[in-house]
């Protein structure tokens, strides 16, 4: 029987980084996984969809700013083609890197599903692999609503398979998902309806922040449709499939993508002969040490359910790494503050708390809030002006800056460096004291008052 001190069931994001850290101090390790190397983010989730969303940035560069910057192009058509061949090489050359660094840190990838014999054996293609340690990092794959004729329906999974773009598209969703992908499609000239079941999409994010966004759409978004609760679907003769919703409204479309949310994958490994335990919503039940209910297994990612980004799994994972074989016994990764990106249009970042969220915690007489809305400097000299949003939430009477929002033209790429500064404790003081840099949108970040 093949024996490692440590091993990972899923080759993602999570199990990846921790199988790697745990190798370069002397673990014996392996990345068990099923299907493609690198899981949901490189294949069917993070890279191909920011290849999208800059697919889609080119195509406004060209047709909607380009020409009052003086280019014109005569070109309305895109070869979807050539964007996907170049998209699938690249996916392919980032799986690929992960063969490099296995190799270098003695990694063993074994491929197929595995599944749990007791909680240090475990079953794959019919052999018993022993560790002495065991992560879960089998990731999470979307739901279905529970709907007549939601089989009808296509995920993101689907999404990236499609070869061509559809006319006609429905969304139904309100998260992340579903605002990217609709946001990626209208800009690439597909008709997209985006179908909330509440008011708005991005509900638990700083609803200043959310307002803009859904301003934006209207103006040349996807087509908005709020308290909309899907009913039922059903497929006619020309393939088109007509969506119908619990407020009587009914429409047709070439695909419907169901974007409600994702459930762990976790219901064919045998978790019971482990003693693993789930908790109430279906996912891993993990201590903060990312341990689980069962002496030796771990879970990090998207199985636990707890902050589904890659960068979590990571970080997670590399930390349980460093407690278990780096003779660091209180290493955890800590969730507060983690900074995240909506590749929306225009894109949103957010660290911190909402200001609903300060309010809660702190009370309303200890949070004060500083705003600042201005034209995007990109899009100042064009006929299609973009609104930039940016939000302080900041508490006590330091004004500790404990929620750092914005939305517009490159807020994606401001939001790391501030995440450092708010892990840090920083104060609007500090903000004030930081010298801006100018002309740039981030520079509003540091001289709101
Ligand atoms: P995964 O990456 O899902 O890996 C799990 C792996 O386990 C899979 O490869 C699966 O095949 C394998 N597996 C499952 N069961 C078994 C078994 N029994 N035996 C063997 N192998 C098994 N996050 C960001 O930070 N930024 C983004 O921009 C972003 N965009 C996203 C866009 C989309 C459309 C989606 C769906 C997700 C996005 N995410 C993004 C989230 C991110 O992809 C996940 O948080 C991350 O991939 C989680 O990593 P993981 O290791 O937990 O799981
Ligand atoms: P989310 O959980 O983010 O959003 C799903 C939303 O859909 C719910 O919040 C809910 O919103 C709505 N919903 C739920 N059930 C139904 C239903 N039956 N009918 C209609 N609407 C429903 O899930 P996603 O799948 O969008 O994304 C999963 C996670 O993946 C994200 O939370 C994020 O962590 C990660 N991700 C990260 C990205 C990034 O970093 N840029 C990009 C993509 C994914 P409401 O309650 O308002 O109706």
């Amino acid at each position: 029987m093949r024996e490692f001190d440590f091993i990972a069931i899923g080759g993602g994001s999570g199990g990846i980084a921790t199988m790697n850290r745990a190798s370069e101090y002397g673990a014996k390790t392996a990345v068990i996984e099923s299907n493609l190397l690198g899981g949901t983010c490189v294949n069917i989730g993070c890279v191909p969809k920011k290849i999208m969303w800059y697919a889609a940035e080119v195509k406004d560069a060209i047709t909607k700013y380009g020409p009052d910057y003086g280019f014109t192009s005569s070109q309305t058509e895109f070869d979807f083609d050539t964007l996907l061949k170049n998209r699938e090489a690249y996916i392919e050359r980032s799986r690929n890197s992960y063969d490099a660094g296995f190799e270098r840190r003695g990694v063993e990838v074994i491929n197929g599903h595995a599944k749990f014999i007791d909680n240090q054996t475990v079953e794959v293609n019919g052999e018993q692999i022993r560790s002495k340690h065991i992560l879960i990092a089998t990731g999470a794959r979307p739901v279905y609503p529970d709907i007549p004729g939601k089989e009808l329906g296509e995920t993101s999974d689907d999404f990236f398979e499609w070869t061509e773009l559809p006319k006609k598209v429905a969304v139904v969703g309100a998260g992340y998902i579903a605002v990217e992908l609709a946001g990626v499609m209208k800009t690439l000239g597909v008709d997209v309806h985006l179908f909330t079941r509440q008011d708005r999409p991005l509900r638990s994010y700083d609803e200043t922040i959310i307002n803009v966004l859904v301003e934006e759409m209207k103006k040349d978004g996807p087509i908005l449709h709020p308290f909309s609760v899907p009913k039922a679907a059903e497929k006619n003769e020309d393939g088109t499939i007509t969506l119908h919703f619990e407020n009587d409204y009914s429409d047709d479309f070439d695909k419907v993508i169901w974007a409600v949310g994702r459930e762990a994958n976790i219901d064919s490994i045998n978790l019971e002969a482990a003693g693993v335990r789930v908790n109430q919503a279906g996912f891993i039940q993990v201590d903060d040490y990312q341990n689980t209910s069962a002496d030796n297994i771990y879970a990090v990612g998207d199985a636990t359910g707890k902050t589904m980004l890659t960068p979590v799994a990571i970080a997670a994972g590399r930390r349980l790494s460093e407690r278990l074989f780096n003779n660091k016994p209180n290493e955890k990764l800590n969730y507060d503050n983690i900074p995240t990106v909506i590749f929306s249009h225009p894109p949103i970042g957010t660290v911190g708390l909402s200001e609903v969220e300060a309010i809660a915690k702190h009370g309303e007489e200890n949070i004060k809030t500083y705003t600042s809305t201005f034209g995007s400097m990109y899009t100042a000299v064009t006929a299609h002006r973009q609104t930039v949003k940016m939000k302080l939430v900041c508490q006590g009477p330091d004004e500790k800056v404990v929620g750092l929002h914005g939305i517009g033209f490159g807020v994606d790429e401001m939001i790391q460096g501030f995440a450092v500064a708010i892990k840090m404790g920083a104060t609007k003081e500090d903000f004030d004291n930081t010298v801006a840099i100018h002309p740039t949108g981030a520079e509003e970040f540091v001289t709101m008052r």
